[in-house]
């Protein structure tokens, strides 16, 4: 057929939501819903006709496409994945998996009503920060604490309270960029801080610092450089030099320290980073860290330190803006409590327990997982379980080398490209990494045994299908 009959030959979006399939959806789905899906398909086909296509497009062919589109226009766009790359605080993933714990306590809250703005005890208005509070000064040693809507909000909100219309020392090496154009100059410029850059990328001393505090001084500010890292010929001040330098010029000390690790991390075999409690410690008057990085809890900035500038900031009008809501509260309030015992915290929070598990048990569950996968792909692929690295991820850690055990997957039939892409596109969403024409799986960050079988049951189903 030529184009012109082709297209004088395309269905009519009345006899497609006439089809028996197409009326059995609009029993569940919103007409408008399906309407659109049956439109837009019917509109694709006439620019396929359009391009040259020679398209077998009738009534039938146009409700099982728009079927399909409605489908896709159903399924939630924020959805479960399984996350086999063994990135534990995997930003693009959703960052840290809530413990059991503070699951429970969203649900409760989200549920019915709460105590989020009532004080019981009187019987009137209460403030929603006394959930976190206490806990905060408990865990970092801090005087009093507050918590808004991310790390990012921390920042914004510190610099306007502390350096508005007021000069902002920094160290050149500090300047970074944290994923999702978080840049520390945007922010500064954002709060009305003038930034004072001190030092080079790589060395900044005491004296840097003296040289540029003045009159106009409002703040030193210390951000940790998270992701990225000056290695060999490099210098830093530390917290306990700047307070100190600070302190004789009455100036005060905020310390940005990203992921915010409570306790020390060498015990488990990973690299020291300062935890908040030794930066509130050495003098710092302000610090701030994120809710869902380290601390493996939901989407929070913590801000902890002197009780003024702590009351400053839940009165500045930017508190309002950043606030918390009772749901990301009710996890945040349940993830701090588990953290008071650092034994349960390893256990019970999913990127503690991640982050801390020894490489032998990984390697266990790597050669367990293997069997099952052979088992499961019957010979259609090359399974070996191989040495190699996890990574904290958001940040975190940059230089931490976690060893683990991966399961290696080379496809005999298919591309690995292929394999890593049908992984990816079944239900549920399985990411995984691919090296060296292999599909690497790293059991670290599997959940539970449930996330292992969906693993090798799809990889079964796509192999031996292969
Ligand atoms: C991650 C990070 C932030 C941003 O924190 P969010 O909780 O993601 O808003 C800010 N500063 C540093 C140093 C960070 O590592």
């Amino acid at each position: 057929m030529d184009t012109n009959s082709l297209l004088r030959a395309l269905p009519n979006t009345d006899d497609v939501l006439a089809q028996p399939g197409i009326v059995d959806a609009l029993g569940q789905t919103p007409r408008s819903v399906v309407v659109t899906a049956v439109r837009e398909s019917i509109e694709d086909a006439r620019r396929r006709i359009f391009a040259g296509e020679e398209l077998s497009y009738g009534v039938e062919a146009a409700a099982a496409d728009a079927l399909a589109r409605v489908a896709i226009a159903e399924s939630p766009s924020l959805h479960r994945v399984i996350n086999a790359t063994g990135i534990i605080v995997h930003t693009n993933l959703g960052r840290s998996v809530l413990s059991a714990a503070a699951i429970d306590a969203v649900a409760e809250v989200a549920r019915g009503y709460s105590t989020l703005e009532y004080d019981v005890e009187s019987g009137e208005r209460g403030s929603r920060h006394v959930h976190v509070e206490s806990l905060l000064t408990e865990l970092t040693g801090a005087e009093a604490a507050m918590a808004v809507n991310n790390n990012a909000a921390a920042v914004m909100m510190a610099l306007a309270v502390l350096a508005h219309g007021k000069e902002a020392i920094v160290s050149r090496g500090q300047l970074v960029e944290i994923g999702g154009s978080f840049r520390v100059p945007d922010i500064m410029r954002e709060s009305g801080a003038t930034m004072i850059e001190v030092g080079t990328t790589n060395k900044t001393h005491l004296s840097d610092y003296e040289a540029a505090i003045g009159p106009n001084t409002g703040l030193i500010l210390k951000v940790h450089s998270s992701n990225f890292r000056v290695v060999g010929f490099t210098e830093e001040v530390p917290v306990r030099d700047l307070v100190e330098l600070a302190a004789r010029h009455a100036v005060p000390v905020y310390e940005d320290q990203g992921s915010g690790v409570l306790f020390d991390l060498r015990r488990y075999g990973l690299p020291y980073e300062p935890t908040v409690r030794e930066s509130i410690q050495q003098g710092a008057d302000l610090v701030s860290f994120s809710g869902d990085k380290l601390l493996g809890g939901p989407q929070a900035g913590m801000i902890v330190g002197r009780w003024d500038i702590v009351q400053r900031l839940k009165k500045h009008p930017l508190a309002r803006a950043m606030r918390l809501d009772k749901m990301t509260l009710a996890a945040l309030e349940t993830t701090l409590r588990t953290m008071r015992d650092e034994a349960r915290a390893v256990e019970e929070i999913p990127t503690l327990k991640m982050l801390t598990t020894p490489a032998a048990e990984i390697g266990a569950r790597a050669h367990e997982l293997a069997g099952r996968i052979e088992e499961s792909t019957d010979g259609a692929a090359v399974i070996e379980v191989v040495e190699d690295i996890s990574r904290a991820g958001g940040g975190a850690l940059p230089l931490a080398d976690i060893p683990t055990f991966v399961v290696t997957i080379e496809p005999r039939a298919i591309s690995d490209v292929d394999l890593e892409s049908r992984m990816r596109l079944g239900e549920p969403t399985i990411v995984a990494r691919l090296r060296e024409g292999r599909l690497v799986i790293d059991p670290r960050t599997l959940l539970d045994a449930e996330e292992e079988n969906v693993v090798v049951t799809r990889l079964g189903e796509i192999l031996r299908g292969a």
